[in-house]
């Protein structure tokens, strides 16, 4: 596409926009903003960027150096249809004022250098992204009971508020059963509606969805972003959090991507399908197991090889670790296979080459998406250099493995304090072409060890009912 400049200045005079909203994700994940008034925003500012104070950002620079530049992406510009008084969404990198480079601890800079890291090793030209980001729906005044049983006694507490159908308070005579969520219509599925505007809000912003549906947990969804390149996909799953949020909220009602809000059901999941590409071919294609290439199944033994590092990026917060327990379609074993969806890479039954890819099962949406697809790459690209097979692909449901086979298979990590420790200790398969340099590395385990920490010296209401009255 290339827009220039003077392109979006003329999109800024053509759609009457009021507000430039300059937009940058911290390392956490969560999207940043800074509402510029439109008619000041020359030429100049959108090609060299904005000043901003980097400071108060989690993570990010000392106050005395905090200087530095927000600089838009002419090509990541979406028209925001939630805001009152027409604005536009421009998606930034964060530069350095005195290199001019990109910043190193910018995760929308660190997914950029991992795409060009992919040209320089001579592997392709394109990777290839589809997530699949869970949710939970839920209702405000609930939220607050969180802890409480009678929380998840009233599953599916979302309701269509804007059809005009009327809605009794109190008729539960259609609403899901515990795991009865999944696929039944309307009545019973009472949250058509909520995830139709969410995905027609996303396509009205340009996004490819394809599908959405009800997951299987209570008032758990799932909507269909169809794939794309690094960067693209993840700039499209920051959208897509806040198209999600936003209709929630606009409906009466919050949405939530913590990977496992509710004890005992299903968590929320952000599968991730990669594949690399070179030209107009895909390099995950071949004639081995499940129509893989080489290339593939090494990339796969890189990120199962790898995978608790990993997890410190694609599984980031302390809750994550509820989620990737037996028994709730999550994974728990470092294992691959294209029958079963225990494994925690799976291969996709596809129709052809073009779609042949493989499926980590692991990540979940509170992952910064810039970072969790560049550490799976990074992962990846390490196996295929290395040559690290797989091993044999496990074509059984792995949960019902017997315990001596089970102790044999390697698993995700246990905690985020795991998680961080394999991070640094495998720190050099991220660092490599300055793509996860190191300083981002130390801020980001910094921020999490405060999380890790602040979780471990809390007692819990899971203690005060286990231990209270012993
Ligand atoms: N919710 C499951 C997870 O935590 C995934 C369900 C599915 O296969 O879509 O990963
Ligand atoms: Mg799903
Ligand atoms: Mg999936």
């Amino acid at each position: 596409m290339a827009n220039s400049a003077s392109d979006i200045l003329k999109m800024i005079k053509d759609q009457e926009i009021e507000w430039v909203d300059i937009r940058f994700t911290d390392l956490r994940g969560k999207w940043q903003h800074l509402a510029m008034v439109a008619g000041v925003v020359d030429e100049d500012m959108l090609a060299d960027g904005f000043m901003f104070d980097g400071s108060s950002i989690a993570g990010w620079k000392a106050i005395n150096e905090s200087d530095m530049i927000l600089k838009p992406d002419l090509d990541a510009v979406y028209v925001d249809p939630f805001s009152a008084t027409p604005m536009l969404i421009v998606f930034c990198d964060v530069v350095e004022p005195s290199t001019g480079e990109l910043y190193d601890s910018d995760p929308r800079s660190a997914a950029k250098r991992a795409e060009a890291f992919v040209g320089q090793a001579g592997i392709g030209d394109k990777v290839f992204v589809g997530p699949e980001a869970e949710f939970f729906v839920f209702d405000d005044v609930r939220f607050d009971t969180a802890y409480n049983k009678s929380f998840f006694e009233f599953d599916d507490i979302e309701l269509p508020t804007n059809t005009g159908r009327k809605y009794d308070e109190g008729n539960y005579g259609h609403r899901p059963r515990a795991k009865g969520g999944y696929f039944p219509v309307a009545p019973v599925d009472p949250a058509h509606d909520l995830r139709s505007e969410m995905v027609s809000t996303m396509i009205e912003m340009g996004l490819p969805m394809d599908k959405h549906h009800h997951e299987v947990g209570a008032a758990q969804h799932e909507l269909g972003l169809t794939f794309g390149q690094l960067v693209e996909t993840a700039d499209r799953m920051q959208i897509y959090k806040y198209v999600v949020q936003n209709v929630a909220h606009a409906y009466g009602k919050t949405a939530t991507f913590m990977p496992k809000p509710i004890a005992q059901d299903n968590g929320s999941g952000m599968h991730t399908h990669i594949s690399i590409w070179d030209g107009k071919k895909n390099t995950f294609s071949g004639d081995g197991y499940a129509g893989l290439s080489d290339t593939a199944l090494y990339f796969i033994g890189g990120v199962l090889k790898h995978a608790k590092a990993v997890n410190a990026f694609t599984n980031p917060t302390t809750n994550s670790y509820k989620r990737l327990v037996p028994g709730f379609e999550a994974p728990v074993l470092l294992a691959y296979s294209s029958r079963n969806r225990s494994a925690s890479c799976r291969i996709p039954y596809g129709s052809g080459e073009k779609s042949r890819r493989a499926e980590f099962r692991f990540p979940d949406p509170l992952a910064n998406p810039y970072l969790a697809y560049t550490a799976i790459l990074m992962a990846g690209l390490d196996g295929i250099e290395n040559r690290i097979h797989p091993g044999d692909p496990m074509d059984k449901n792995l949960y019902d493995l017997p315990p001596k086979q089970l102790k044999k298979v390697p698993t995700v990590a246990a905690s985020l304090r795991e998680a961080l420790r394999e991070l640094d200790k495998n720190r050099k398969i991220f660092t490599r072409g300055g793509v996860i340099p190191d300083t981002l590395i130390d801020s980001y385990t910094e921020l999490k060890m405060e999380e890790v920490m602040r979780w471990e010296m809390a007692p819990s209401p899971v203690e005060f009912d286990m231990y209270y009255s012993s």
